[in-house]
C-alpha cells in the first residue's frame, strides 16, 4: 500500500509538509478566469507551471482547458519577464482573439517581482492590446496561500478592473459564488431565479467546465459572466459572498469601490446553509420565498427524517478546502453525526479555526482540527482512533484503501471519477444528493460485510 509507512506516533513537525490538503494559487486563478466569458487565462511563468495549471483543471473537470504561457526560460529568470508577456500579449490577441486575457503571476515571476500592470501599460502603449479588448491580471505567488486564494485573487481583480458605478442602483443583486464546481454555481442561479431576481455571478463557469458534447469546438464556449456584466455589478443593490476565504476580498472591494453592499455567508451547503442563502436573499430584494422552493426544502427534511438513524453518532473525517469544510461540518452536526478530525491545507487563519471549533463544541469526545495541516498528519489520527466516514478529495482514497474506510468524494481535485461537476451539492437538491452518497457509503460497508445470515434486504 503506498501509505503503508504512516506511523500512528505523531512527532512535531515544523518544517515538513506531506500530502498537502491544497494545490497551488495560479490554479484557483485560472479558474476563476474562465468564469468569465471570453477569457484567456494566461500563466506568467514557466511552462512546466502552466502544464500543471491546465492539466489539474482538466482532470478535474474532464474538458479540455485553454490557456497560455509566457514560457519562461533561462533569460526570463534572469532578465525578467516582461519581453515574454509582451510578446505573448500580442500572440494571443493575433492567433486566439480572446475578449480578455486574465494574467496571473507564479512562483518565479514573483521572485523575479516582474510588474504586471506597468508590462500591461507597455502592452497598452506599443498598441498590442486591441481596441475593446482587455488585459486584467492578479498576483498568484505560491509560496503562500493555496489554490482558494488564487481564485480569491482573481476574483477581486474582476472587481477592480472592472466594477462601476453609474450613479444609480440597479434591482440586480451580485452573487459571488466562491470555488465551488461549475453545477453549484448554475444551482445558486436557479435559486435566485425561483425568487425571481435578476442576478449577476462573477465568475460563473457554468457552460464552460460542464458544457455538452456538440461536436464543434469552441475556444470560448457559451457560458461565463460577460465584461458588460462585471462593469455593472458596481451599480447592484447589493452583493452576496459565498465563502469568506474565497468571495469575501471581492465583495469587500466591490462595497469600498462602488458602495455596493455585502453579505458574506456560508456555502449554501445542507439545510441551513440552504436557509442562510435564501433567507439573505429575501431579506436584500424584499420577496418572499417561493412554494417551489419551500417544496424542494420540505423534500429534504423528508430525506433527512427518514435517513437519521443511519447517520446518528457516525465519526467522520474531513480533508478539503475551508469554505467547504465549515459549511459541511455544519451539515453533518445538524444530523447528529461527529466530524472529528478536520484538516484543510489553506492557511485561513485563526478567525476560521475558532469559528469550526464553535461549530463542533457539543461533538462528544475530542475533535481534531488542523488549520493549516496535512493529510499524513490526518492518517495518524485515523491510525489512533478509526472513523466511520471519510468525505475529501482523490487523495483521501489512499487513506480509505489503507484503513478500509468508507468514502465520499468530495471537493477539489477529483481526480478518479466523473459526473461531480454536473450536479450539485449546495441547495436543497445538491443537499439531497450529498446525503444520498453519505448514505450509500454507509450501507454498502454494511452489506459488503454482512454475513449471509444477518445479510439485509430491506434497510
Ligand atoms: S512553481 Fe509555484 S506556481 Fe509553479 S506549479 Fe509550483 S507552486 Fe505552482
Amino acid at each position: 500500500m503506498l501509505l503503508k509507512h504512516t506511523t500512528s506516533e505523531i512527532k512535531e513537525r515544523s518544517a515538513l509538509t506531506v500530502n498537502p490538503a491544497k494545490t497551488c494559487q495560479p490554479i484557483g486563478a485560472m479558474y476563476a478566469s474562465l468564469g468569465i466569458h471570453g477569457c484567456l487565462p494566461h500563466s506568467h511563468g514557466s511552462q512546466g507551471c502552466y502544464a500543471y495549471h491546465r492539466s489539474a483543471l482538466t482532470r478535474h473537470y474532464k474538458e479540455p482547458v485553454m490557456a497560455a504561457t509566457s514560457a519562461f526560460t533561462e533569460g526570463a529568470s534572469v532578465f525578467g519577464g516582461q519581453a515574454n508577456l509582451l510578446q505573448a500579449i500580442d500572440n494571443m490577441f493575433t492567433v486566439y482573439n480572446p475578449d480578455i486575457i486574465a494574467v496571473h503571476t507564479t512562483c518565479l515571476s514573483e521572485t523575479i517581482g516582474d510588474d504586471i500592470p506597468q508590462i500591461v501599460k507597455k502592452a497598452e502603449a506599443d498598441g498590442k492590446i486591441p481596441e475593446g479588448k482587455y488585459v486584467i491580471h492578479a498576483n498568484t505567488p505560491s509560496y503562500v496561500g493555496s489554490h482558494v486564494t488564487g481564485f480569491s485573487n482573481m476574483c477581486k481583480s474582476m472587481v477592480d478592473y472592472f466594477s462601476e458605478s453609474n450613479g444609480h442602483k440597479s434591482k440586480t443583486i451580485n452573487l459571488i459564488p466562491g470555488y465551488v464546481e461549475p453545477s453549484d454555481m448554475e444551482e445558486i442561479r436557479r435559486i435566485a431565479s425561483e425568487m425571481k431576481l435578476k442576478t449577476i455571478m462573477f465568475p460563473d463557469t457554468s457552460g464552460v467546465l460542464n458544457g455538452p458534447m456538440t461536436g464543434r469546438f469552441k475556444m470560448y464556449p457559451d457560458g461565463g459572466v460577460t465584461i458588460d456584466q462585471l462593469k455593472q455589478t458596481g451599480s447592484g443593490m447589493g452583493t452576496v459572498a459565498m465563502g469568506r476565504l474565497a468571495s469575501m476580498a471581492a465583495a469587500r472591494a466591490l462595497d469600498n469601490k462602488c458602495k455596493v453592499p455585502c453579505e458574506i455567508i456560508d456555502l449554501p451547503i445542507g439545510l441551513h446553509g440552504t436557509d442562510a442563502f435564501i433567507d439573505t436573499l429575501r431579506h436584500i430584494a424584499g420577496v418572499n420565498v417561493p412554494d417551489s422552493l419551500t417544496f424542494e426544502r420540505g423534500q429534504m427534511v423528508d430525506i433527512i427524517s427518514d435517513m437519521h438513524q443511519y447517520f446518528y453518532g457516525k465519526r467522520v473525517g474531513l480533508v478539503g478546502d475551508p469554505d467547504q469544510l465549515l459549511a459541511l461540518t455544519k451539515f453533518l452536526v445538524s444530523l447528529d453525526m461527529h466530524p472529528v478530525y478536520i484538516v484543510t491545507g489553506t492557511p485561513a487563519g485563526k478567525k476560521y479555526e475558532k469559528a469550526l471549533r464553535e461549530v463542533v463544541k457539543d461533538v462528544p469526545g475530542e475533535v481534531k482540527i488542523s488549520v493549516p495541516g496535512d493529510m499524513y498528519l490526518f492518517h495518524q489520527w485515523i491510525k489512533q482512533e478509526p472513523v466511520d466516514l471519510l468525505i475529501g478529495n482523490s487523495y483521501v482514497k489512499y487513506i480509505a484503501k489503507d484503513d478500509d474506510i468508507p468514502y465520499v468524494r468530495y471537493g477539489f481535485p477529483i481526480l478518479d471519477r466523473v459526473g461531480h461537476s454536473y450536479f450539485p451539492t449546495v441547495g436543497y437538491k445538491g443537499g439531497m444528493r450529498l446525503l444520498e452518497k453519505i448514505l450509500d457509503a454507509l450501507l454498502d460497508r454494511q452489506d459488503r460485510d454482512a454475513t449471509d445470515i444477518n445479510m439485509e434486504l430491506v434497510m
